[in-house]
């Protein structure tokens, strides 16, 4: 089959696309022959090695696809279900081996690309809002990169559970995606000081909660943008790591609460995978977020993919087609 792996970690220049045998079942595990998989900022912390693993490296953590089969003793799951993983690496490929527990069943209406270009994004943005952070009508929320693929899915669940949402973008054109998504306001954070924007905008008060996937680039100006006793989710690193932290910092900028999450602690249980994925396809029937696929390349063009998503260049969601 073909696959893009890394086997070596560095630029796109180390991208693969190449021919790997279709991986074996081990205990637990169903085949997915994929039809549609997701390209999502984790992948390029992969590719660097910013995320620890050890090489060959298939890269994709999300994809839609089709039960080929499974391994003795997977009760739950047959051949030909439809099915969709946000969790599990191995998506940049024709098949994946994927552990049962981690891949839910797709509803008829949602076709592949769209479960593709949902499952990660859509259940990061109902974990930050429903989890980490539950938001209660009346907050106030600071969304960075607001027009991105997990942005556009932040600012709407955070719009439908009745909090006032304030986006950061880099360009007008995004603003206007960010707002259609369902920013109240928008910052172009590349133009003006986003923390005294925020300061403004919600009359010296700050904001209950920043999400910010942007990383080392924000980190001080949402921390300067938050109430007393805020929360301060730091969920990505798009423009590199945030550098280490004196606790004592929360308490400088007001007591202020700081979280790390991650996705895959939030579908710890079977359950709780359902009941996140369940919640976003709803959410996808009722319009909540209007799913904008920004680009769908051939499997082989990852590279240009990649390229694409590391460069701003793109609003919504990336996809690629084995
Ligand atoms: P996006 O589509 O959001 O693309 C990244 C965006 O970040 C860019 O479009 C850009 O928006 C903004 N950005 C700001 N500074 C930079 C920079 N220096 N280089 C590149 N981009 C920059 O990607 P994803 O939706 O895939 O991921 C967004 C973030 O969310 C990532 O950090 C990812 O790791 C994180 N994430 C974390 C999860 C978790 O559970 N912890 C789960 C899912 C995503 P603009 O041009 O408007 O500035």
């Amino acid at each position: 089959m073909k696959a893009v792996f890394v086997t070596e970690f560095g630029g796109v220049d180390k991208l693969r696309y190449e021919d790997l045998p279709v991986p074996e079942l081990t205990a637990g595990q169903a085949l997915v022959k994929i039809h549609s998989c997701g390209v999502n900022f984790i992948d390029i912390y992969f590719r660097t090695g910013l995320y620890p693993a050890v090489p060959p490296v298939v890269l994709g953590m999300e994809a839609a696809g089709v039960v080929e089969k499974v391994a003795e003793g997977v009760l739950d799951l047959q051949p030909g279900d439809r099915v969709a993983f946000g969790t599990v690496r191995g998506a940049y490929a024709e098949y994946a081996a994927i552990p049962a527990s981690q891949l839910v069943k797709l509803p008829g209406v949602i076709d592949f690309p769209t479960a593709a270009a949902s499952m990660l994004q859509g259940m990061t943005a109902h974990y930050l809002t429903h989890s980490t952070w539950p938001i209660k009508p009346g907050d106030t929320c600071l969304v960075h990169a607001a027009a991105g693929g997990a942005g556009q899915w932040i600012a709407a669940a955070a719009k439908s559970l009745g909090a006032r949402v304030i986006g950061t973008t880099s360009t007008a054109a995004k603003a206007e995606a960010a707002r259609a998504a369902g920013c109240d306001d928008v910052i172009l954070y590349t133009e003006q000081d986003f923390a005294a924007e925020t300061r403004r905008l919600t009359g010296g008060r700050g904001v209950d909660v920043v999400y910010d996937s942007v990383g080392a680039s924000t980190w001080e100006g949402s921390l300067n943008s938050l109430r007393p006793r805020g929360m301060m989710v730091s969920f990505g690193n798009a423009s590199g790591p945030v550098p280490p932290v004196a606790p004592l910092v929360l308490s400088q900028k007001g007591s202020i609460f700081l979280a790390r999450p991650k996705l895959f602690d939030h579908c710890l249980t079977r359950e709780e995978l359902d009941g996140r994925a369940s919640r976003v396809f709803e959410w996808l029937a009722a319009g909540t977020l209007k799913l904008h696929i920004d680009r769908v390349y051939p499997l082989a063009d990852a590279a240009q993919a990649q390229t694409d998503l590391a460069s701003r260049k793109t609003t919504g969601k990336l996809l690629l087609q084995p």
